[in-house]
């Protein structure tokens, strides 16, 4: 008996805790909206490095801004071919998306040499740089998310992505209002995943990339 009453108490603390986090992670949302940054019809671009970056890190932030009714498009630098198995992880990326509802046509994914699936090898920053600016002008976009510095997970294909962003940004490259926002936290991951995500609070708020 004993044990059921724990267990519904750490149910209820759960439930508890869930709710605190959608209530949080709502007026998140609705301070970035009043701040007039995050708008209906935005052109957002997602920007990973690998098949299945767009689920584990960024799931909650597309659903999000989907709801928002941003016209989401997703640019991924690599075919995830670290292990062989790029063919099936490009598949298995288009189908990823058909579920958060970035529709096949607003995908691109990049496969070739200069970015392949290794943490050991660093890509190259400016010809990152040089293909990201090319298709947020192509697409006019206004709203870019992608890694933060630390490439979330520590991976040097997802920092390469930020450093890329930040040169842009830095050097003025980029259009006039254009945004870019780092990952949001998952607002219903139980506490030991988000603890396994590393997101980093004071990297939350939207960075306009002109003041
Ligand atoms: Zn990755």
């Amino acid at each position: 008996m004993e044990a059921a009453g724990l267990l519904g108490l750490a149910a209820a603390a759960l439930l508890a805790w869930g709710f605190l986090r959608v209530w949080d992670s709502r007026e998140r949302t609705k301070s970035q909206e009043q701040a007039g940054v995050l708008g209906d019809g935005s052109r957002t671009l997602l920007v990973i490095a690998h098949p299945d970056d767009e689920a584990m890190f960024f799931a909650p932030t597309v659903l999000g801004l989907a709801r928002l009714g941003h016209r989401l498009s997703l640019l991924c630098f690599s075919a995830g071919n670290f292990y062989n198995q790029g063919e099936i992880r490009k598949k298995e990326l288009l189908q990823s998306c058909d579920v958060l509802g970035i529709p096949p046509s607003s995908i691109m994914i990049i496969d070739n040499r200069d970015f392949p699936d290794d943490p050991s090898v660093q890509w190259d920053t400016e010809r990152v740089a040089s293909i990201l600016l090319q298709h947020i002008e192509m697409n006019s976009i206004n709203l870019v998310v992608t890694f933060d510095e630390g490439g979330v997970s520590g991976h040097s294909n997802h920092i390469a992505l930020y450093a890329a962003m930040r040169t842009l940004h830095s050097e003025g490259r980029l259009p006039k209002e254009s945004h870019v926002l780092p990952p949001q936290p998952a607002a219903l991951v139980p506490p030991p995943l988000c603890a396994l995500l590393q997101i980093h609070e004071n990297q939350l708020p939207v960075l306009p990339l002109k003041p």
